[in-house]
């Protein structure tokens, strides 16, 4: 059989540090709220570094539903979009919460695909704030991701900037044991 997810999976890249410094992708996702008004986190990081136009933009947008992406400009971050995607907030897992993590994913890369992003940055959606369990949520992220890339081919890599070690080694992890069970 061939391998399921293995086109996908070769395009995602893990970084160690600050998505906010990515100066060569196309996009930077946020994991933002439902207001798109920003908050704090990876959200209150993206916005300060884009500065007040990116509000400005977000205003118009008329927030967002979890699982959903939209696009704006990037302000002065030195990307072309910022795509901004609510994840759920963990609450124990029984709430539809793997199903909507997956859907930021997936959204993200369909509206960057449809952008004409070739380079993604992601963060770790709902791993902060919103307590999703930092090894299940990189299953999920990592599983999502390779499906949505292998589909949408305009999109060329995935980066994951992770901020803390231990984030980092759950996505390892994750990519690892997607790349031995595919
Ligand atoms: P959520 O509300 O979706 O949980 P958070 O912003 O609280 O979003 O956290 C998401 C992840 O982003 C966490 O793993 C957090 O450590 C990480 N994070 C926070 N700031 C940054 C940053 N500047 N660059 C990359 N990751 C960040």
């Amino acid at each position: 059989m061939p391998p399921r997810f293995e086109p996908g999976l070769s395009r995602i890249a893990l970084r160690r540090g600050d998505i906010t410094t990515e100066a060569s992708a196309d996009a930077i996702v946020n994991a933002a709220n439902r207001s798109l008004l920003g908050g704090g986190g990876v959200d209150g990081a993206i916005h300060r570094a884009a500065g007040p136009a990116l509000l400005a933009e977000c205003r118009l947008l008329g927030g967002c539903d979890t699982g959903d992406a939209k696009i704006t400009g990037a302000g002065r971050l030195p990307v072309q979009h910022v795509i901004h995607t609510v994840g759920p907030v963990w609450r124990g897992g029984g709430h539809g919460e793997a199903r909507l993590l997956e859907s930021c994913y997936r959204r993200s890369v369909e509206v960057g695909a449809a952008a004409g992003c070739g380079v993604l940055a992601f963060p770790a959606i709902s791993c902060g704030v919103y307590g999703y369990p930092l090894d299940a949520a990189a299953r999920v992220a990592v599983e999502a991701l390779a499906a949505a890339l292998t589909l949408h081919v305009r999109v060329r890599e995935a980066r994951f900037w992770l901020f803390s070690e231990e984030a980092y080694a759950a996505f390892d992890r994750a990519v690892k044991e997607l790349g031995a069970t595919s």
